[in-house]
């Protein structure tokens, strides 16, 4: 496995914007599928004790150590493109069907393209 290094986000904030979509995350909604833990600027507050779902590294070591770094943040490239379309067509309660049968339901998998932030800029 590949030392680990940051995903180059570019902290939109559209993968902590619909969490409710995740039932591990129902308890950081704020009520409106945001999650109250996301800054104004769009950084995570508790980027330190993040779930794993929110954490890249961990996904990566857990889930898909099989591929390089690189591939894995090509993969994230790919998703965020979808996350932040899905947020600006209004189409993102889709990503729940499709992600979840992308990866099995695998809830840890999923949230790489489910928000659960993995992202924020702390990947
Ligand atoms: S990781 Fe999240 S916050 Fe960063 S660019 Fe992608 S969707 Fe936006
Ligand atoms: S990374 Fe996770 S805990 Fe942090 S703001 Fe996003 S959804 Fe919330």
């Amino acid at each position: 496995m590949e030392k680990y290094y940051a995903y180059p986000c570019e902290k939109c904030g559209d993968c902590c914007r619909h969490i409710d979509l995740l039932e591990e995350m129902k308890s950081f909604d704020r009520g409106d599928g945001v999650c109250k833990h996301l800054t104004a600027d769009n950084l995570c507050e508790i980027s330190s004790e993040r779930p794993n779902l929110c954490n890249g590294e961990y996904l990566y070591k857990n889930f898909y150590s099989d591929m390089t770094v690189e591939e894995f943040h090509q993969i994230m490239s790919e998703l965020c493109k979808d996350v932040r379309r899905w947020e600006l067509e209004g189409l993102y309660k889709k990503i729940s069907d499709a992600g979840r049968a992308k990866f099995g339901g695998d809830a840890e998998k999923f949230a790489c393209i489910a928000g659960g932030g993995s992202l924020s800029g702390k990947i």
